[in-house]
């Protein structure tokens, strides 16, 4: 378990950058965390350390998966707004098969999520304060 604590919106792009720069495809990870918390900054900072530009990342209103296209392709998914009933319905078992990365937002709302996943849970500790925990996650090459 990697603990971090950001103290802005950047340096928390920057812990989610850093862990895409040493992910291979085929890697699940799963965000938890409040509304505000941080996942999708995270989740732009993941898009540029797996080379896409991470502008574009942000939480989709209509759009259930959202690709971007890079050294691996991303998947952005985000349960947020959805029933369990729902999530079981998106396919979301043949996108993690395939050899993208696969980045779920509100993923507790899948009951089926894979167990050898990465997950990162982040937490609002005050103001502009979070703390970010990650398992599962390869050790930062050097
Ligand atoms: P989520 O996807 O978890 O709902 P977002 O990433 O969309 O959250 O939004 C996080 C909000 O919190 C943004 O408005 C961001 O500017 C603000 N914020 C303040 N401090 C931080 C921090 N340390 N890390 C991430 N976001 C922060
Ligand atoms: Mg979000």
């Amino acid at each position: 378990m990697t603990e971090i604590r950001t103290a802005s919106e950047e340096e928390t792009s920057a812990a989610g950058e850093r862990l895409g720069e040493s992910l291979q495809a085929g890697v699940v990870l799963l965000l938890y965390g409040d509304l505000g918390a941080g996942k999708t900054a995270f989740v732009r900072g993941l898009a540029r350390g797996l080379g896409a530009p991470g502008d574009e990342v942000t939480s989709p209103t209509f759009t259930l998966v959202q690709e971007y296209p890079g050294r691996v392709t991303l998947y952005h998914v985000d349960l947020y707004r959805l029933e369990e009933r729902e999530v079981d319905d998106l396919g979301l078992d043949d996108l993690v098969l395939g050899d993208g990365i696969v980045a779920i937002e509100w993923a507790e709302r899948w009951r089926e999520r894979p167990d050898d996943a990465i997950e990162v849970w982040i937490e609002d500790s005050g103001e502009d304060a979070r703390r970010i925990r990650i398992s599962g996650a390869p050790p930062p090459s050097a």
